[in-house]
């Protein structure tokens, strides 16, 4: 069932981004390249019909999500987090957090269930990419509380 996969896209390419944060309202823009992906995304349904039924849990191909790791011009972390839906009560969710910190790219990916921390496995993907190419997150990544 895990088929999560990494977001085509060109690596360590610098380009312009324009990244939109729902949650704050802002939109934040940057110079730099993407250093991981990942989509939780799914194309075919695990159910009958194009949608999960009213009350009936979504699949991964209903509702996904998105993950980008970008390093700046100015060696700063972005992390893209974008929520995306099929229903059509429903709204594009994204939020978008920069930081200095590698170790807190991971805190940003990081979610609390049941007071348990994890970190969701298309996020891990993301970042086990994002060490594979930049030292600073590779050290975090190394050193990581959460597993
Ligand atoms: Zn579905």
């Amino acid at each position: 069932m895990m088929n999560e996969t990494m977001v085509p896209e060109p690596y360590l390419e610098v380009r312009r981004w324009r990244l939109h944060d729902t949650h704050t309202g802002k939109t934040h823009t940057f110079k730099g390249q993407l250093i991981g992906a990942a989509t939780s995304q799914r194309t075919e349904h695990n159910h009958e019909g194009v949608r999960a039924d009213f009350g009936a849990p979504p699949c991964h191909a209903c509702r996904w999500f998105e993950v980008r790791i970008i390093m700046t011009i100015d060696d700063e972390y972005v992390v893209s987090y974008e929520g995306f839906t099929t229903f059509e009560r429903e709204n594009h969710r994204s939020t978008v957090h920069r930081t200095r910190s590698p170790h807190t790219v991971i805190e940003h990916l990081t979610q609390v269930r049941n007071r348990e921390m994890f970190i969701p496995r298309t996020s891990r993907l993301a970042l086990s990419e994002a060490a594979g190419r930049d030292d600073g997150m590779e050290r975090a990544w190394i050193d990581r509380v959460v597993a």
